[in-house]
């Protein structure tokens, strides 16, 4: 017996240890990443007033260049910001709602809006399909900003030039769905479990320029489970995904 809660103690203080270790990783790796983001930051600003010619003229072979060192300092300025929220979220656990009454429509024709020239840029059809009357839910929508933000990145990331991402939203009784489709690579249907897992990237080793940290959908996952909603994903390889988020209409309603 004594013997038994001696262990029991060595268990508690082991996970003790665990989790004050995890949460000074955490805290490293928060630190160190803000360290990292800020000279991305300061070189995309300088290479934008580049591009833009107000450190001197600039040839049209140099535009290209800077306009691949912008494109580069965005993708990793993202990825970082991925990881942060991930590393946020260890370090805190469960995360907290700031909830407030939003139009949900406003918010994504917004987003569409701040996506408009990179899908110009690529060549890819980008739309939205919105009721006419707003959409007016219970949500934390800087964060489901953030999640839509994130799938329409996905889309987009993953769809050769001369596709489509469609973007659409609708209430279903007392919830309100928000769809992004794309006519991209498509997904393995026996890889669809593992695309939630943190770090996991499913794609063939020939795919993987385009490859980020492999945070995203984890961080989805959760800023919706939060909400008290789901995610479903439809894929078919070579033909194209559909992410479908389903949250409540108001989160005080559900149990
Ligand atoms: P990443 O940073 O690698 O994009 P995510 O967590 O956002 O990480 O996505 C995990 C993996 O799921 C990606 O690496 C990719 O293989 C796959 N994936 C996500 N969205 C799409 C999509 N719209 N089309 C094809 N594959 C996708």
């Amino acid at each position: 017996m004594e013997k038994q809660e001696r262990t029991h103690e060595a268990t508690e203080a082991g996970r003790d240890d665990q989790a004050q270790s995890m949460c000074v990783t955490s805290d490293f790796l928060a630190h160190l990443l803000h360290d990292l983001k800020t000279p991305v930051v300061s070189m995309g600003a300088w290479a934008r007033r580049m591009r833009k010619g107000r450190l001197g003229p600039v040839t049209e072979e140099q535009e290209q260049a800077l306009d691949i060192v912008i494109q580069s300092c965005e993708r990793l300025e993202y990825d970082l910001m991925c990881i942060l929220e991930y590393a946020r979220y260890n370090k805190r656990g469960v995360g907290r709602l700031l909830l407030e009454i939003c139009d949900l429509a406003a918010v994504l024709q917004s987003r569409i809006r701040s996506f408009g020239p990179s899908a110009q840029e690529k060549g890819i059809s980008l739309s939205l399909d919105v009721p006419s009357a707003p959409v007016i839910v219970e949500a934390d929508w800087r964060m489901l900003d953030r999640a839509v933000s994130n799938l329409i990145d996905n889309a987009m990331k993953y769809t050769d030039p001369g596709g489509w991402v469609r973007v659409s939203i609708s209430t279903v009784g007392r919830s309100v769905e928000i769809s992004i489709s794309d006519s991209g690579k498509g997904i393995d249907k026996k890889k669809l479990d593992l695309i939630f897992t943190p770090f996991e990237q499913v794609m063939e080793i020939a795919d993987r320029e385009v490859r980020g940290a492999g945070l995203g959908l984890s961080n989805v996952r959760r800023y919706v489970k939060l909400h008290k909603g789901e995610i479903h994903v439809e894929s078919e390889i070579g033909k194209g995904s559909t992410f479908v988020l389903r949250l409540p209409l108001r989160q005080s309603t559900v149990g």
